[in-house]
């Protein structure tokens, strides 16, 4: 974005993947760095036009041309959860007790992307479905427990690592005692998404698409 031909990431944060491990972090902001894209952080997206971008920094606006921008500033929330009537952060996210049940409502029970998770220490987690799927567990143990009178379980998050693609043939991997970056870590994250692929079903699909996928891509240039 910005001059032409040049990319560029405009963030507003005082860095970029602010939840992600510092490993990963670094080794992502490389791989942007080998690729000549520009990090503008500390910079607030002001008004986007069919051609033009303004950038506000600290407190001064420029306005560049541009050819393409691609916004990825996060989710909304539902139109569901947001007209219900509980208690809410300032993003509009479910608030939740350690038991998963919300605030105030010992009732009803929220987890995953639309409640504010956080960890035994109170920090927040990442709208991820590691963390969804951890709290499946404990919400269901809860629901029986709360049936049949016995005590509640306070969620506890256990990291089991992060992978994140950085392009088409590489990947950063910090987890399990195990660092690994570039293609070897490629090669590991599609391995370990194909075993957590919930069925034998989606693991085939998943699967033959990817090493049919290089041959069609040949085929059809
Ligand atoms: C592009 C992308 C990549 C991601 N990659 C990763 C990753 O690599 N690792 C990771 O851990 N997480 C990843 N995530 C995040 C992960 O997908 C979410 O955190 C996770 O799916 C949250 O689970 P959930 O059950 O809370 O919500 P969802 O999975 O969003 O499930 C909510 C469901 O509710 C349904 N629904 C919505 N409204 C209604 C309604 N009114 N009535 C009935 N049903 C309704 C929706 O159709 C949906 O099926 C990724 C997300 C995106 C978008």
């Amino acid at each position: 974005m910005g001059e032409r031909g040049r990319i560029r990431i405009v963030d507003r944060g005082s860095q970029i993947l602010d939840q992600a491990t510092e490993y990963n972090r670094k080794t992502a902001i490389k791989a942007l760095e080998e690729r000549q894209i520009w990090l503008d952080i500390e910079t607030e997206t002001t008004e986007v036009t069919s051609d033009t971008i303004s950038l506000s920094y600290k407190g001064q606006i420029d306005t560049i041309p541009v050819d393409l921008v691609v916004w990825t500033v996060g989710n909304k929330v539902s139109p569901l959860t947001e007209n219900l009537n509980l208690a809410k952060n300032a993003q509009g996210l479910l608030k939740i007790q350690p038991t998963l049940q919300v605030l105030d409502r010992n009732d009803i029970y929220a987890l995953g992307d639309l409640a504010e998770c956080l960890d035994e220490l109170g920090n927040l987690l990442p709208a991820t479905a590691q963390v969804a799927f951890q709290q499946s567990d404990y919400c269901a143990w809860n629901i029986w427990a709360d049936a049949n009178q016995k005590p509640l379980l306070p969620f506890r998050y256990q990291a089991l690592g992060e992978i994140m693609a950085l392009g088409k043939d590489s990947a950063v991997l910090n987890g399990l005692g195990l660092k690994l970056e570039g293609s070897t870590a490629y090669i590991a994250r599609r391995l370990i998404y194909l075993y957590r692929l919930p069925t034998l079903k989606h693991q085939l699909t998943v699967g033959l698409n990817w090493l049919t996928q290089p041959i069609v891509e040949l085929l059809s240039s």
